[in-house]
């Protein structure tokens, strides 16, 4: 007997082939009706005998395309209308706007192939694409995702390409940014104020020759050069300002990256993602200039046809492909921006036609002892969905100053922004209310009827800018509480009892404090209670002491019997004595539990004296010094819900004035705090009752450090969480924020 269903469907199912995929399908089970793309999602309209449709939901289900994800399925039984072929019809709008935007793809092997193929149409084509592959949120202008609402809107398809783009059974089948050299974008080379041409052969040889060259990708332009040349390498770091945090590269192919790096089987794994992120991985090789007093090199594949063209045509077998901006600050993406800002930093200027809607950086993992973390969720995952809340409202998440995200939800699906950078910064701060802008107009949401959550810090911009944002709700969260709840937000735990350990450089905690060693018990349905921390520890200048560690050092030290510190082995710098000075003045002074602080005054004392170049990088040059050594874990000890500092320190200070080599001393310390952590835990596992162990903040991206604790957590028996979908660091701020508000939100409106 015929019967008839209706079926909606919701996650990424746009943009990813979706369409002709259940085209072909139907077509196969013998099934009428019709499939389109709505607001929400796809929908699917089938006629046909009872058991086929049953096996084209199983199929459905089975065969999904690679890039495709759903999150939700629901099936209504319809009456037959008589349906006499399979269709793919008009997208429809209206109703809410929940479709996921599928993130940039990276080049799929058919492109590729026919990329290679002196026989194919679009032989060396820079723009090659189909709908297993190419840029989606990059391109976006508006929901639903249509050639006419991207930035391909300019380029009207030639024959070829509309029968492609027509043909169901076509790979291109409505691939939004197809295109070929009859019809579609460019790209064009500047060197010296001439074109040269052919564009991609004279890129590949500059780059040979030793020039930086500016290359426009998927999200933003990179500042591409030689990476095993030292001289231009060195150069890089001049023009850029960027003295010493490492650098990623490109490398062409696995035979490259295994010279460079070691690679297990989950970091090739990682490499070949779709998503096509930075990998950081042990180095094998030092090359001068590019990863200095660093374990690790990040290293990602080629994820566009140009790259692969510029590999092809003879460009260095690794390049260094760095954002093109100025450290904290996101990507650049505008063709005169770049221009601009990058006048004096790069030789040549390879400029596609194709505009970039937003602007999109390289996501970063790292393989922990837990599995694979991010240190930037950005190109390829953003802004994907990443969870769903317990909510019907609309929420807005403004995040952190710091490595600032936004999450909006919407009918409880939490999406999560691309990294917008440091908001000090003027350009990361203009992107950010350009995404609060963008994500709203994109998904049609009234901020006035949205809760808007923002961190409890008052001098924080984005926390002014949100209580400017008109609102139905304002709703401050408290950092810390934000880091536990983003872990859980990804496990939907919400229940759940847990012991949640937010460590981090910064964050604003009671009465002015700067909070960073924080322990909770609690869940996101009951409120979480601070139940320990880290002892306080005065910092003179507050946060603005996060750029150097021995102003740091002279707080945390201050209750210890020193010796003299401005001389061997120690030689702390003029900047300590002036913060000593100012500490025993009580000016500029501050309480604070800052893990992030601690790492840096331990760095200190092993000899890293001087300002930091960028955020992290005393805790990063410990972990290195650490790494590959063992020594037995210096005390930590855990008394009245305090985890004191002072005998870690003064174990350090002792072994340094002995003489002990430094990697040895940073080894134990990272023992130190992990047996520490391990017997708090221990400890608070008699008076408090929880189910889990949630780690957060930014500390946590410390590989050393995971695995430690990991270890020492074995005999304990605690399923230990952390953040896998987002990163640890302040990225993870707008989701936890979310979560908490999707719980505080209904609470405030029944109170
Ligand atoms: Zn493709
Ligand atoms: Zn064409
Ligand atoms: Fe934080």
């Amino acid at each position: 007997m015929k019967q008839a269903c209706l079926i909606k469907l919701n996650g990424t199912v746009q943009g990813v082939g979706f369409r002709p995929f259940v085209y072909r399908l139907a077509h196969a089970h013998r099934l009428m009706g019709w499939v389109l793309n709505a607001g929400e999602g796809v929908e699917i309209w089938l006629e046909g005998e009872g058991d086929r449709l049953e096996a084209f939901r199983q199929a459905l289900l089975d065969d999904l395309p690679a890039a495709a994800h759903i999150a939700r399925l629901k099936v209504e039984e319809q009456n037959p209308e008589g349906y006499t072929g399979f269709r793919i019809i008009q997208s429809q709008t209206g109703g809410k706007l929940t479709a996921h935007i599928s993130p940039d793809l990276a080049l799929c092997p058919d492109c590729l192939a026919e990329l290679r193929d002196p026989s194919n149409w679009r032989y060396q084509y820079p723009y090659i694409n189909c709908t297993n592959c190419g840029p989606r949120y990059s391109i976006i202008e508006a929901l639903p995702y249509d050639r006419p609402l991207t930035s391909m809107k300019g380029w009207q398809l030639c024959a070829d390409c509309q029968q492609e783009y027509d043909n169901p059974l076509n790979r291109r089948f409505h691939a939004q940014p197809v295109a070929c050299p009859m019809c579609g974008p460019s790209f064009k080379l500047l060197h010296k104020g001439q074109e040269l041409s052919p564009a991609l052969t004279e890129t590949a040889r500059l780059l040979r020759e030793g020039a930086i060259v500016a290359l426009k990708g998927i999200g933003g332009y990179h500042l591409a050069c030689d990476a095993r040349n030292p001289e231009v390498v060195q150069a890089l770091r001049e023009r850029k300002f960027r003295k010493e945090k490492a650098f990623a590269l490109m490398v062409k192919d696995l035979d490259v990256a295994d010279k460079l790096v070691y690679l297990t089987d989950d970091a090739k794994t990682l490499l070949r993602l779709v998503a096509a992120p930075i990998v950081l991985c042990p180095k094998k090789l030092e090359l001068s200039g590019v990863a200095p007093e660093n374990p690790g090199l990040g290293i990602m594949f080629p994820y566009t046809p140009l790259h692969y063209l510029l590999f092809d045509l003879g460009a260095p077998e690794a390049l260094i492909m760095t954002s093109a901006n100025h450290s904290s600050e996101p990507i650049a993406y505008k063709d005169e921006d770049a221009l601009a800002q990058l006048k004096g930093i790069a030789d040549a200027f390879l400029i596609g036609e194709r505009p970039i809607v937003r602007r999109v950086d390289d996501s970063v993992l790292r393989l922990t002892r837990l599995g694979p973390i991010f240190l930037r969720r950005s190109r390829g995952f953003a802004p994907a969905a990443l969870t769903t809340l317990p909510t019907r409202e609309t929420l807005l998440a403004v995040g952190a100053d710091l490595k600032n995200t936004l999450t909006l939800v919407i009918e409880g699906q939490a999406f999560v922004s691309q990294y917008l950078g440091d908001l000090e910064h003027y350009h990361s701060f203009e992107a950010f209310k350009e995404a609060i802008h963008d994500l709203c107009t994109m998904y049609d949401v009234d901020l006035a009827d949205t809760v808007v959550l923002y961190d409890a810090h008052p001098d924080y911009y984005s926390s002014q800018y949100a209580l400017e944002l008109p609102a139905k709700m304002h709703l401050p969260v408290q950092h810390h509480q934000a880091h536990i709840a983003a872990v859980i937000a990804e496990k939907q735990a919400w229940k759940t009892k847990v012991l949640g350990i937010a460590l981090d450089g910064t964050g604003y905690g009671e009465e002015g404090a700067i909070w960073g060693g924080e322990v909770f018990c609690g869940s996101l349905t009951e409120g979480f209670k601070r139940i320990a921390h880290l002892r306080y520890a005065s910092l003179v200048g507050g946060d603005a002491a996060a750029s150097y560690p021995v102003q740091a050092a002279a707080g945390f030290l201050a209750e210890l019997e020193l010796p003299d510190m401005t001389t061997e082995p120690f030689n702390f710098p003029e900047r300590y004595l002036s913060a000593k000075d100012l500490l025993s003045k009580k000016l500029r002074v501050f309480p604070t539990t800052s893990a992030g602080r601690l790492f840096d005054t331990a760095a200190a004392l092993l000899g890293f004296t001087r300002a930091l170049s960028f955020e992290g990088q005393a805790a990063m040059w410990l972990e290195y010094l650490a790494t590959g050594q063992a020594a037995e874990p210096y005390p930590f000890p855990f008394l009245d819900n305090t985890l004191d500092y002072r005998p870690l320190l003064a174990a350090i200070i002792k072994d340094r004035l002995a003489g002990r080599v430094a990697g040895q001393i940073a080894y134990a310390f990272h023992a130190g705090l992990a047996q520490g952590l391990a017997a708090m835990i221990e400890t608070l596992a008699k008076d408090y009752s929880f189910e889990a162990i949630v780690l957060g903040g930014g500390v946590f991206q410390n590989g050393l450090l995971l695995e430690l604790l990991s270890t020492a957590l074995v005999k304990l028996d605690f399923p230990l969480w952390i953040s896998q979908a987002v990163s640890a660091n302040d990225e993870s701020i707008s989701l936890g924020q979310a979560a908490f508000g999707a719980f505080a939100s209904a609470s405030q409106q029944n109170a």
